[in-house]
């Protein structure tokens, strides 16, 4: 089992809490009641999309080559843009979603470290998201381990429905922790749940990978937070200026593609260099699995649970994730970017033009 950033600050609602309030270890105790049993957390596989996607956007960076970067976490927007903007194919990060980056894990890490046949293993994830639900077999990059990676994903709804149906009393549960190899996380790993949060927590790694520092001068980058549709700013990286631009809902990104197929057309350098992009407004937290009827309000407050996860984490970047760093010590070696087969075979896949499907009638 793992659960998605969004779905913690989430589910609570079911059961009369406030919008934002945090419940993660509750939600581990449920899920152990329920029967599953291992618990991961996908937040761990966030701070790996970030070694992945930032050694990715560094080498890009580096060398010049197919800029912009575009995030590729949301299945719904590679899906739209496989369908509407082909010719962006090649901007798009090759890292998998954290949720198929820890079922791979699951099913050949995990499995290999704890003496497991993987075809034994089955894993559900619960995701604030049903855009989620198509992308565990959307090609044959999401069956890496020789098997399909993600077996089942459920809503956060269907988790809710899933709870009460069992008779678990969800506000009385204990605190527990997540499983160990693939349950820690880092706060980079949490804010993915938010627009501008894999962009924030990229540059958090990114700035510290590249200037050999241990942190940025502030580690809250706020040009990259809050509600606005199209949000840019030029990062400061020791005297290398980074454009980036972070879009959420599909309107709003059409415009940011629109932007480059202009810079492209007049032959001039793109305006960004790295942009995120959420089909959902306001991001994960306001994903189409999510409890119905999200204003504003109620995202500002989800939104706000997610920073406050960030702030209680001790560690607040994704490369410090001692889970993170064993795991490449002890198996991956090195990212996909700096060459790593094993994690280019488990942690990436590729894009092509897709056909739009006209329904009649
Ligand atoms: S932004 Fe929406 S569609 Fe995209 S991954 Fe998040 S919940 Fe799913």
């Amino acid at each position: 089992m793992q659960i998605a950033p969004a779905v913690r600050v989430a589910v609570g609602e079911a059961f009369g809490m406030k919008p934002g309030e945090l419940t993660t270890g509750k939600i581990y105790a449920a899920l152990r009641m329920i029967g599953f049993d291992k618990v991961f957390d996908t937040n761990f596989s966030a701070d790996v999309t970030i070694m992945e996607e930032g050694t990715e956007f560094i080498k890009r960076f580096t060398e010049g080559k197919d800029l912009p970067l575009l995030t590729s976490c949301c299945p719904a927007w590679t899906d739209w843009m496989e369908k509407y903007a082909p010719d962006f194919t090649g901007n798009f990060s090759t890292a998998k979603s954290p949720q198929q980056m820890l079922s791979a894990l699951c099913k050949s890490y995990w499995a290999e470290k704890n003496g497991v046949d993987p075809k034994k293993i089955h894993v559900t994830s619960i995701m604030p998201c049903t855009a989620k639900k198509y992308e565990i077999s959307r090609d044959e990059n999401m069956s890496a381990t020789g098997q399909q990676d993600t077996d089942v994903v459920l809503t956060t709804r269907e988790l809710a429905r899933m709870i009460k149906a069992a008779g678990i009393d969800f506000n009385d549960l204990p605190e527990e922790k997540a499983d160990d190899l693939l349950g820690a996380y880092t706060g980079a790993g949490t804010i993915f749940g938010v627009t501008g949060g894999v962009m924030e927590a990229a540059l958090r790694t990114a700035y510290c990978l590249i200037t050999g520092e241990a942190q940025p001068p502030s580690i809250d980058f706020q040009d990259v937070r809050g509600m606005e549709g199209v949000k840019t700013a030029t990062i400061d990286i020791k005297g290398t200026k980074v454009n980036i631009a972070v879009a959420h809902q599909m309107g709003n990104v059409e415009k940011v593609i629109n932007q480059i197929r202009e810079d492209r057309k007049n032959g001039v350098k793109p305006r960004y260099d790295f942009i995120e992009v959420m089909a959902c407004r306001g991001g994960c937290i306001g994903g189409g699995g999510q409890p119905c009827l999200a204003t504003d309000a109620v995202r500002a407050q989800r939104t706000a649970g997610l920073y406050t996860d960030d702030e209680k984490c001790t560690l607040r970047m994704s490369h410090l994730n001692p889970e993170v760093k064993e795991l490449y010590d002890n198996y991956l070696g090195k990212t996909g970017a700096q060459g790593g087969e094993k994690a280019h075979h488990l942690l990436h896949t590729n894009y092509h033009k897709r056909d739009v499907y006209h329904f009649e009638g």
